[in-house]
């Protein structure tokens, strides 16, 4: 039994490493317990690439907790030494009325963030890598850019460590319970107890919550990377990263960076799978869909395939986030339900674990992503 700690957090991809980061760096004993090796790649926060934007197209709500992590991600990267966000801008591609490029211009409207709506060949004219059939517009913002998701959960997880926390990797919550004023959490190696206890589980949140009954499905994205028969064109001085929603679906894509090529994936559909059962191989069928949207809105994009990757959304039915307390225990805390689309807030998802999970309350204004809202839709 190893007792005193005052935060235990269960899961270190990106939320978890980012929450045991901020609890350590505030003088909290945190425990974080993993069950794979780290670095591991069977969760959502692997890969070499995430972006990151400020006009949100989901919900105007979100745009001060993305501004509170871009300030956060740059102090990461002071503390650590590491280049962690490379800044690209980013194109919301649409028709004028669309959830990308209508909800894009409606965040920048409301908190005043610089953008641009762009017509087809003006999108060409600047970036040509991008040609748009007339009538697709996009809303363009200058601050949107690009994430190395592993360098901000090893930097996260290398200062927590060195703010004092133990980061146990290859070690499992077997299970967790209340006791008393504290919390327990047994693994295969130990018993923890600890004043509160942070579940940042990812897919596997429908078992480590599986009392709460949350509306959880876990679905397999596909990413596949291709080397540009026109590389020039898709340099990221001239090609923003991009989410496109066209006829053929909902999409989302890189500039090509050393060594990885262009990067898309489709953003809207996949399997419905769990942690377990995930298909891990990539049928030509699913290749050749990426590379026909590419050979149509970005030719020159799609050459050889470098590398394919498959990954997992756990989505919400309302694909917005659940950050909340448990409602029967305030010291354990959960966030969930990131719906692919939380990597970029994960240095403030942290700041936000750690307020509720040692205070009961944050100044950030958190209440649209309560799990309150689903009260009486079943899992
Ligand atoms: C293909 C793809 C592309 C994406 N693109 C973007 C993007 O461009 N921008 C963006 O903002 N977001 C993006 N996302 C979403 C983003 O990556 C995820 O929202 C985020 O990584 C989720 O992090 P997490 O910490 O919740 O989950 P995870 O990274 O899965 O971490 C959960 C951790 O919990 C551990 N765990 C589970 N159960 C236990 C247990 N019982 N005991 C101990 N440990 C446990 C797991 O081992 C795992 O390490 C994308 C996601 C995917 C899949």
């Amino acid at each position: 039994m190893e007792t005193g700690f005052d935060v235990i957090v269960i899961g270190l991809g990106a939320m978890g490493s980012a929450t045991a980061y901020h609890a350590a760096r505030r003088g909290m004993r945190v425990l974080g317990l993993d069950t794979y090796p780290r670095g591991h790649k069977n969760g959502s926060s692997h890969g070499t690439t995430r972006i990151i934007r400020e006009a949100y197209f989901e919900a105007p709500q979100y745009v001060p907790l993305v501004q509170r992590a871009y300030a956060l991600w740059r102090e990461l990267e002071a503390e650590s030494g590491r280049d962690l966000l490379t800044i690209t801008g980013g194109l919301n591609i649409g028709t004028p009325a669309s959830e990308f490029v209508g909800g894009a211009r409606m965040s920048a409207q409301l908190h005043h963030l610089p953008y641009e709506e762009l017509t087809h060949t003006e999108v060409a004219a600047r970036f040509p890598g991008f040609r748009l059939p007339e009538g697709i517009v996009a809303v363009y913002e200058p601050n949107a850019g690009i994430l190395d998701p592993e360098a901000c959960v090893f930097a996260h997880l290398d200062l927590a460590a060195r703010h004092g926390a133990a980061i146990r990797h290859n070690e499992a919550a077997r299970h967790w319970s209340v006791d008393g004023d504290g919390v327990r959490v047994e693994t295969e190696q130990a018993v923890y107890t600890a004043r509160s206890l942070v579940i940042t589980a990812g897919p596997w949140a429908n078992d480590v919550l599986a009392g709460l009954g949350l509306p959880l499905r876990v679905q397999r994205i596909v990413n596949v990377h291709f080397a540009p028969t026109a590389p020039a064109l898709f340099a990221p001085e001239r090609c923003p990263v991009y989410l496109m929603q066209v006829p053929e679906g909902d999409y989302y894509g890189f500039p090509a960076l050393p060594g990885e090529g262009v990067k898309i994936g489709r953003h809207e559909i996949g399997e419905v799978c769990t942690p377990e059962t995930i298909r891990r191989e990539v049928d030509p069928e699913e290749i050749a869909m990426l590379r026909d949207v590419l050979d149509r809105y970005l030719p020159g994009a799609a050459g050889d395939v470098l590398r394919t990757l498959t990954c997992m959304y756990t989505n919400t039915p309302d694909r917005h986030f659940i950050l909340d307390r448990h409602p029967a225990h305030a010291n354990v805390v959960y966030g969930c339900g990131f719906s692919g689309h939380g990597f970029k807030f994960a240095s403030a998802i942290g700041e936000v674990m750690t307020d509720l999970a040692l205070d009961g309350m944050t100044r950030h204004d958190i209440g649209f992503l309560s799990a309150a809202r689903f009260a009486g839709v079943r899992p």
